[in-house]
């Protein structure tokens, strides 16, 4: 594991201040502001090391606004890792400034999988017919604020129940042996149930027994905050409960596939053998290909957005576009910019709803070029953002993860 120290000094060198970053990122598009680009963020980060800035408000809201999506990355001439330069940044102002809410999120609810669970079930409670009625109500009267109605609308909903609810009904074990273990991302689980199902149901159909073990969140909510400590408190606790098990890792959460792989850099060689062991659902099924499920989607017309933690940060584009492509009778159509993020990025919706949207309509322009009814993506924090813009922009378009066309559930 390379120091980190090390490690931020040589990006913050690698920089060579030409700019080519600008025109990749979402947010310096819209803003055109100079702290919004990568080079803002690693002179930030520069003059914080330095003790020439203080980590105030103002430089706090620059690294808030990164996507963290690796577009700079992408076309730097130097392959600056911005995303790492502003999770560095983020940890030192999470340092100097007390956010009481993302300590008890990070340190108390995420790592307790029992605590969460208890949580969202009292959410859920709250989200009746009548509430959602008057939350859309105050909506559209613009009573209420954008990232508290975008908040509103990711709570947990009825969806038929939670996914780990699900897991007797489907016959998925809670033990431990040499199966395919997966690994329930908490948006799977609480928020996109029904993707969940689809998954497990494609990963059984593909010929093994398929196991879900007790875990805590991956820890990248933690991480992207800059809570690093929090983050690496997770990935030990996983690594943990994962050493009872010698068999693939596998998820259908882009965000929890590229971190769990990641780990390694974060705690180091206690890490490689369960990193190693760690396949996207999108890896893993193009891997099983020749038991691929039929699917009954027939004359449906496909296209598919590329997370950024599936595309960029795993190298995986090939693998989706395949699998869409081999499934009989459905015709694949190529999104224009679908590597251009959609404004998911966790809580980033929520946080900064107007940047968020403004992204989210140059995919929705894109998605409604491809005059396609099914728009399949690889991770749950895309699927609702997508879903919400598809609503927002009235397609008649509907969204899914890719694993529900696979099943042919969509
Ligand atoms: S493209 Fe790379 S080297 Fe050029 S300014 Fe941006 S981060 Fe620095
Ligand atoms: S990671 Fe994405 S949002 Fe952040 S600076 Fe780079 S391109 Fe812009």
């Amino acid at each position: 594991m390379m120091d980190e120290a090390i490690f931020h000094k040589r990006e913050l060198d690698n920089c060579n201040a030409c700019g080519f970053c600008q025109a990749a990122c979402p947010i310096y598009r819209i803003t055109r502001h100079e702290g919004s680009s990568a080079r803002g963020h690693r002179n930030h980060l520069k003059a914080l090391v330095a003790d020439e800035m203080q980590p105030d408000s103002v430089v706090a809201s620059h690294f808030a606004e990164c996507l963290t999506c690796r577009a700079c990355s992408v076309h730097c001439p130097t392959a600056v890792e911005t995303d790492r330069i502003v999770i560095e940044g983020r940890s030192r102002i999470a340092a100097k400034r007390t956010a009481l809410l993302n300590r008890s999120l990070f340190n108390h609810l995420l790592p307790d999988a029992m605590r969460l669970r208890r949580c969202m079930h009292l959410l859920r409670l709250g989200r009746t017919a009548p509430a959602d009625t008057a939350l859309s109500l105050l909506g559209r009267m613009a009573l209420l604020p954008q990232g508290l109605q975008r908040a509103a609308q990711m709570l947990p909903g009825a969806q038929g129940g939670f996914l780990y609810e699900r897991l007797g009904k489907l016959g998925i074990p809670s033990g431990s042996d040499d199966t395919i273990a997966y690994f329930m991302s908490c948006g799977m689980n609480y928020l996109t149930p029904n993707a969940g199902e689809a998954s497990l149901r494609v990963l059984k159909q593909l010929g093994g027994e398929v196991m879900v073990l007790e875990h805590p969140c991956c820890g990248l909510p933690a991480y992207v905050a800059g809570e690093v400590e929090a983050a690496r408190h997770m990935a030990r606790q996983n690594i943990s409960i994962f050493s009872q098990h010698t068999g693939p890792i596998v998820t259908d959460c882009a965000s929890c596939s590229s971190f769990l792989k990641e780990y390694p850099r974060l705690v180091g060689d206690e890490a490689v053998e369960f990193a190693g062991r760690v396949r996207d659902f999108t890896e893993f099924v193009a891997e099983r290909r020749p038991a691929l499920p039929s699917a009954s989607v027939s004359g449906r017309t496909v296209t598919y957005h590329d997370p950024c933690h599936l595309s960029r940060y795993q190298g995986l584009r090939d693998q989706p576009r395949q699998l869409l492509r081999e499934i009989e009778g459905v015709e694949y159509r190529e999104l224009p910019e679908a590597d251009w993020c959609c404004g998911g990025a966790g809580t980033y919706a929520i946080r900064h709803a107007g940047l968020s949207e403004k992204i989210l309509e140059r995919k929705m322009n894109n998605v409604r070029l491809t005059g396609a009814d099914i728009l399949a993506t690889a991770c749950p924090g895309c699927l609702l953002q997508l879903e919400y813009g598809v609503k927002r922009w009235e397609l008649p378009v509907r969204v899914v993860h890719i694993s529900e066309v696979l099943a042919g559930t969509p």
